[in-house]
């Protein structure tokens, strides 16, 4: 998962300072590297590093960062790599110097390597699919012949060269991909995959001076917060452009786009103040937690539940809306140490179990002699809910009951999320009541896949298909073999995991445009 965003200000301004700002609200997408790209008339400045916005960036970086153009970029390695070759922006000089942040996965970054190196003659030199999804944009945009961009300040290249490219773009590439890219001198352009897997907004905001300013993000809080407005889903297939004398530019280049985002943004990704497609996320949130509790009326009409808590922070809607459906009360039971990095992405089984413990500590008195009901948004390994019912019981807690407001994860994402290898799933070759067991719960109850996807429609009318592939394994390209899923386990399970990262800070060792040190 990562966060993307692109800003075309009004000329003679700097957009680095947005750019920062947007990306500290995208932190929540990607806390492994982040880069900001901008285009200074003609001149491109780049600074990325691994670590978080506020460590990757200090003053004398953002003051280089010059230029009323730029995009940035938030990464959370999909595939377990935490090499920083391959933080972004992405670069490439030729044709006009492209430079692109791309949040998703191809799942034929391989295939397309190795035509561009046999058919394109262009050379991919590091794991990243977004390093071979920049080659062919790149490859896409020479092959429509040689234009020179600007004579004498004239814009040559018709727009809908660009588009064209897209088209062809899409043609080739299979996977999720949401993309904001910029051609140096020339305009920045954001696209998104025919099905629109991973989120993709846009909106504007006029200046005092009248001039229209332009801007792209992952997700709507991001624009919303820096001033944006009228914000708008890129739809799947769709392609904006925006030149550097602010016209935008919009087009369809897909011949059969179909929206199936990915479900998993409202359960557990996306902020709960975006909107993804029409539908906010916290909105689906409220109706996930209230389908649960109808499950659980269902499930256990005597259910005798004190007190409802959520897991935070990403439990915390559910939670809210089923205590209100249930009638019973809801408490917060655990308070969160806000300054512990992420467990999941822990590198070991070990290290992420202790984490657990650290960044969760329990209130006593909220569970002593209670019957407690925990909701979270997910249960992946089962970690997190081991350590917590664990924790609930030895605080006093009289019935630890445990409530997952999306069904049992039992495939791999291959779309652009980091789940781990199918075997690390706590639900692999499990039964809910084996799980039960295994968390050590009285109770649990998981999300029916049917219920979440209606908590995530916005009304019957504008019911459309998700991407639910790691509930179903039903991925919808339509070409994910067994092999692709067993080469994608093996860069996933913990022992590769391990094996790539060492805790040490690596070097930035690329073919690049200068990187701001
Ligand atoms: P686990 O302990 O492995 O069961 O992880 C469960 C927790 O991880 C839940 O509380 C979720 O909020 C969170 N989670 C779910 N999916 C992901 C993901 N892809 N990356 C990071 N955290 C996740």
């Amino acid at each position: 998962m990562c966060g993307i965003i692109g800003i075309a200000g009004q000329p003679g301004s700097h957009v680095n300072k947005m750019l920062y700002d947007g990306l500290l609200v995208l932190q929540h997408r990607g806390q492994d590297a982040a880069g900001i790209v901008t285009c200074d008339d003609d001149h491109l400045h780049l600074r990325k590093s691994n670590g978080l916005v506020r460590d990757v960036f200090h003053e004398r970086h953002m003051e280089r960062l010059q230029g009323s153009m730029g995009i940035g970029h938030v990464r959370y390695p999909t595939a377990g790599t935490c090499s920083s070759a391959e933080a972004q922006p992405l670069y490439v000089n030729s044709p006009y110097g492209i430079t692109i942040a791309h949040n998703g996965n191809l799942v034929n970054a391989k295939q397309q390597a190795r035509q561009l190196y046999l058919d394109d003659l262009r050379h991919v030199n590091t794991t990243s699919d977004s390093e071979v999804l920049l080659n062919v944009i790149a490859h896409e945009l020479q092959k429509l012949g040689k234009r020179q961009l600007k004579i004498e300040d004239e814009l040559y290249l018709d727009v809908h060269q660009v588009f064209k490219a897209v088209r062809e773009v899409h043609y080739r590439l299979s996977g999720g991909y949401s993309v904001v890219g910029m051609i140096n001198g020339y305009g920045l352009f954001a696209f998104r995959d025919p099905f629109g897997i991973r989120p993709l907004v846009y909106g504007n905001s006029v200046s005092e001076s009248g001039v229209t300013e332009w801007a792209v993000a992952s997700e709507s809080v991001a624009l919303e917060t820096l001033g944006f407005e009228d914000i708008k889903d890129v739809a799947p297939g769709e392609c904006i452009f925006i030149s550097v004398d602010g016209k935008m530019y919009i087009e369809q280049c897909h011949s059969s786009p179909k929206l199936q985002n990915c479900i998993f943004e409202y359960v557990y990704f996306s902020r709960p103040d975006s909107v993804i497609d029409g539908m906010s996320v916290h909105k689906a949130r409220l109706n996930m937690g209230e389908r649960l509790a109808d499950k659980i009326m269902r499930l256990k009409p005597d259910h005798g539940i004190d007190v409802v808590m959520p897991i935070p922070d990403s439990g915390r809607y559910a939670a809210i809306q089923t205590a209100a459906r249930l009638g019973v009360e809801f408490r917060e039971g655990f308070v969160k140490n806000r300054y512990v990095g992420r467990t999941f992405i822990m590198p070991g089984q070990a290290q992420r179990k202790d984490s657990v413990r650290k960044k969760l500590n329990p209130l006593p008195d909220e569970f002593s002699g209670k019957t407690v009901l925990l909701v979270d948004d997910s249960i992946v390994r089962g970690n997190t809910s081991r350590k917590i019912v664990e924790m609930a019981r030895q605080v006093g807690a009289k019935k630890v009951y445990f409530a997952s407001s999306a069904p049992p994860l039992l495939h791999p994402n291959v779309y652009g999320i980091d789940m781990p290898a199918r075997s690390e799933y706590i639900a692999h070759g499990q039964s809910i009541k084996e799980i039960e067991k295994e968390i050590g719960a009285d109770f649990l109850v998981y999300q029916d896949l049917d219920d979440l996807i209606a908590a995530c429609t916005i009304s019957e009318d504008k019911a459309h298909d998700f991407d639910t592939s790691c509930f179903t394994g039903e991925y919808c390209t339509g070409d994910i073999t067994e092999e692709y899923l067993q080469m994608l386990e093996l860069q996933r399970n913990d022992a590769a995991k391990n094996g790539n990262d060492d805790g040490e800070p690596e070097e930035i060792d690329s073919m690049d445009i200068h990187n701001e040190d």
